[in-house]
């Protein structure tokens, strides 16, 4: 039991890689809290979430490329149970487009999600946690070797990436640790909708797809104590697929 007592925010909780995490954080004795665009999916996910052990989990409807959804979730959890711990920067979505089609709409949206959305999390943690707290980043793969047709979300994954070096730099003087995971293929629907794995653009060998459980188990390990000295690191979670030649 890491995190009795602790407060943790994860974003995009509502499925997937983000439900896993906070029935981890809940399985390991924390108060979670779900952000998630759609508030009765939100809702649904603390209930499960409750169910599946945590002493308590709160729904919040929160989109994280609006600020000022992003500072009322951390209002309303620091209101409702005191103190923040851990942030869970996981809420993300793709666009599928050749470049030349796509538009600056596209990418500002891609960005705002997937990039502006951590930033606007990470200076409300900095502004907002004690010593002791940590933020876990999630990009991808992508970040390092892509494919085509997925030229926004490749580039604002990579920049999460540094974003997270950053944040470590600053964070480290606060007594606050901030490290990335780089998950690879993740049986969760926003892989399963992937057009470039239904045409087969992206191969995929099912040995080489992992379970949203794997990600949360790295997940708790970055955010504990356990981590203590790891700092700024990105962690590749990907059942070794990169490795490949
Ligand atoms: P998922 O099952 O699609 O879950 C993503 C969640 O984020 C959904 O509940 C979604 O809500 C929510 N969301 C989308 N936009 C949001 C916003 N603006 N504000 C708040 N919540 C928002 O995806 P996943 O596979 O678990 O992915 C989680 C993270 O892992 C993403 O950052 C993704 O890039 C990364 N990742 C996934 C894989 C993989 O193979 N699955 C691989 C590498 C990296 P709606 O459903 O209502 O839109």
């Amino acid at each position: 039991m890491r995190f009795t007592d602790k407060v943790v925010i994860v974003t995009g909780a509502a499925s997937g890689i983000g439900l896993a995490t906070a029935k981890r954080f809940g399985s390991e004795g924390a108060h979670v809290v779900i952000a998630d665009l759609n508030p009765a999916k939100a809702e649904a996910a603390a209930q499960e979430v409750k169910a599946a052990g945590a002493p308590d989990a709160w729904g919040s409807a929160c989109d994280v490329s609006k600020e000022d959804q992003v500072i009322a979730t951390v209002a309303g959890a620091m209101q409702k149970f005191g103190r923040l711990d851990v942030v869970v920067n996981n809420a993300g979505l793709m666009v599928f487009k050749p470049i030349t089609d796509q538009t600056a709409d596209d990418w500002n949206r891609i960005l705002s999600v997937d990039l502006l959305g951590a930033f606007f999390f990470t200076k409300q943690a900095f502004l907002n946690m004690k010593p002791g707290g940590a933020i876990v980043n999630i990009s991808s793969i992508h970040a390092e070797e892509t494919s085509p047709l997925v030229a926004s979300y490749a580039a604002a994954k990579a920049a999460l990436v540094s974003l997270t070096r950053s944040s470590a730099l600053e964070g480290k003087p606060k007594g606050l640790r901030i490290n990335v995971i780089l998950p690879g293929a993740i049986d969760t629907p926003m892989l399963w909708d992937n057009p470039n794995i239904k045409s087969g653009v992206e191969k995929i060998n099912p040995a080489d797809v992992g379970k949203p459980e794997d990600i949360a188990a790295a997940i708790a390990y970055l955010a504990s104590d356990d981590a203590a000295f790891v700092q700024g690191a990105a962690l590749r979670v990907d059942g070794g697929r990169l490795d490949q030649l």
